[in-house]
């Protein structure tokens, strides 16, 4: 059970996900990257219940999701031409990357897309296409080939499971760092 829900912290009006499920056997809070928080909770407990708990972790709350509004900012900005100008590079590196990388996994790739995305890096559809964001040319090549692996994984695990992980250290051994590099930027 999934709902869309809010509550006042510090006098700020807080949207969140409210999610109960069968399988969870304690509170838990997530703050997304894109700045939003996820209450997971066990089945029998009330909302009210997590919601004092939420109360408690107020601070924390808001401190996260302060970082994560600013963070999207801190994206590599750049203007409409920019894309236009680099978006057929962005292109061919990634699709050179997935030509490399798919050896290893031989996933059936869809269609790649290359868009002028500022909050995400890349992302996957459970049809089997793969989408970037053109500054994917503005990383480092770790970073990069880190990027384009994490979603041609996601073309055998379509979420974040250890399966996926595992996919993942396939090819990319160190990817615990570069994630947190990543998620500094
Ligand atoms: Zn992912």
């Amino acid at each position: 059970m999934i709902v869309r829900k809010e509550i006042i912290l510090n006098n700020q009006k807080i949207p969140y996900t409210f999610r109960k499920s069968r399988r969870s056997r304690c509170m838990r809070l997530t703050i997304k990257t894109d700045a939003t928080l996820v209450v997971s909770v066990p089945w029998l407990l009330s909302r009210k219940k997590a919601e004092d708990f939420i109360r408690q972790k107020a601070d924390w709350i808001l401190g996260k999701l302060e970082y994560f509004k600013n963070k999207k900012t801190n994206l590599p900005s750049a203007t409409r031409k920019d894309y236009l100008q680099y978006k057929k590079l962005a292109r061919e590196i990634a699709q050179k990357k997935l030509e490399y990388f798919n050896q290893y996994y031989n996933f059936k790739i869809g269609k790649i897309s290359i868009r002028n995305q500022k909050t995400r890096w890349g992302s996957c559809s459970r049809s089997g296409n793969l989408n970037f964001s053109y500054r994917i040319i503005y990383l480092s090549e770790n970073l990069c080939d880190y990027i384009i692996v994490h979603e041609l994984c996601h073309l055998g695990e379509f979420n974040h499971s250890k399966n996926f992980w595992d996919l993942v250290q396939k090819t990319v051994p160190e990817y615990k760092k570069i994630r947190k590099e990543i998620k500094k930027m």
